[in-house]
């Protein structure tokens, strides 16, 4: 991977077309690293968020040893590049035949359930394979209700009362039992999780087993841009939510029990940028090589703010308005689908043009991993900086989360 300080020198040097990938793996030591010196508990890397081998590489080597996966491809990925991190299957609904996989090729000892026919799957497994099920860490999923950018407890998770049933079937059969949720991703309000914790005391209170561990899951904010036009949200620091979420664990009794975390965002998100080109601009539409189908997919649902850098290409030589002038542009994908166009515009300075780059910040969760190959644009380029985005000036741009008529 070639090497630069940051994106504006990769951009000049390599005049790309293509958008590039640039990652900046010293900041994802740091936001890791800073993120299980304030966890007290295990912090599993939530593999979805990026699965990209040099993201796995880089955080094992920065003392990542558990990872939250959730097919056999991440399950084949996670045993490739760091063979002796611990891997937890947290995906609620899985194929009875990737449950025989993970446990018999890969050794995985603990999973997720949050219905009685999962467990039926589970029994089934571990009896054919004559596995002791006190080896087994099978974790209940419950429901939580919360406030964040993307809820997840519509799809997964068992109703408190339905937890309590599945925990105790689970210890009958031999297994240890803990009990696990996930408040959504990019929490938007700090009691979610004493609110879930809350959810979690009540199931234990009921439950006829001992708890052998509480997974608290993701959701922990990353921090994105800030639109100058809007007032700050007032979200805590993650330094608060997780002061907050420490004393929430004592308060409710769980200080004792071993503590598990999944992050995804909030590790990731910072350690990638995207360089993208301006292929045309058409009055005050930019029409970019990337897009909702590649990497733009998270932001175009408009619910993060993202820093956006004018990279101007120094051979136009004639430009018109005033590059202090910071005006909203509607951003058209790649692709030839007309749905391809950010919902949200990026204000940048008035004198971008065809053939200028703009470099997009913090998009290293879920961005990559949600690209596609559709109409052949598979961004796929990528350069390591040493730089972090935030230095080198404030970024001119962001995409705006005001929306912008046509
Ligand atoms: C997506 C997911 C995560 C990661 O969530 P973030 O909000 O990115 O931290 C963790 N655990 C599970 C089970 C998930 O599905």
């Amino acid at each position: 991977m070639q090497r630069f300080e940051n994106a504006r020198e990769a951009a000049l040097a390599l005049r790309p077309d293509d958008p590039v990938y640039c990652f900046r793996p010293t900041i994802l030591k740091k936001d890791c690293q800073n993120f299980m010196g304030m966890f007290p508990g295990k912090t599993a890397y939530a593999v979805k968020t990026n699965g990209e081998r040099m993201v796995l590489q880089t955080l094992s080597e920065a003392g990542v040893t558990a990872f939250d996966v959730a097919s056999p491809a991440e399950i084949a990925d996670v045993r490739a590049v760091a063979p002796k991190a611990e891997m937890l299957y947290m995906h609620p609904v899985k194929a009875q035949s990737h449950i025989r996989l993970a446990l018999e090729d890969y050794g995985i000892r603990t999973i997720v359930v949050d219905h009685e026919d999962e467990i039926v799957k589970l029994v089934r497994v571990v009896r054919a394979l004559d596995i002791d099920p006190s080896t087994i860490t099978a974790f209940v999923r419950i429901q939580t209700k919360g406030s964040a950018a993307y809820e997840l407890s519509k799809k997964f998770g068992a109703g408190p009362a339905s937890a309590v049933e599945l925990a105790d079937r689970l210890g009958r059969s031999g297994f240890k039992v803990g009990l696990c949720f996930h408040v959504g991703s990019q929490i938007e309000d700090p009691d979610t999780y004493r609110r879930a914790l809350a959810s979690a005391d009540w199931v234990r209170n009921r439950m006829k087993v001992p708890l052998a561990a509480l997974d608290v899951g993701g959701g922990f904010p990353a921090e994105y841009g800030h639109d100058p036009n809007r007032k700050q949200p007032k979200m805590p620091s993650l330094e608060d939510i997780m002061a907050r979420l420490r004393a929430d664990i004592e308060e409710w009794g769980f200080a004792d029990t071993p503590l598990v975390a999944e992050p995804g965002r909030v590790i990731v998100a910072r350690a990638f940028s995207l360089i993208v080109r301006v292929l045309l601009r058409k009055g005050r539409r930019l029409y970019i090589n990337d897009g909702i189908w590649a990497s733009l997919s998270d932001s175009w649902t408009g619910k993060i703010t993202l820093p956006a850098r004018f990279i101007p290409d120094p051979a136009i030589r004639n430009r018109s308005g005033d590059k202090k002038n910071i005006v909203p542009f509607r951003v058209c994908g790649a692709t030839c689908d007309s749905v391809d166009i950010l919902s949200r515009p990026f204000w940048l300075p008035e004198t971008v043009d065809t053939g200028d780059w703009i470099e997009i910040g913090h998009i290293g969760a879920y961005s990559l991993s949600l690209r596609t190959r559709f109409n052949g644009f598979y961004p796929n380029t990528f350069v390591e900086l040493t730089a972090p985005f935030d230095e080198g000036g404030m970024p001119e741009g962001f995409a705006s989360l005001e929306t912008m008529a046509d």
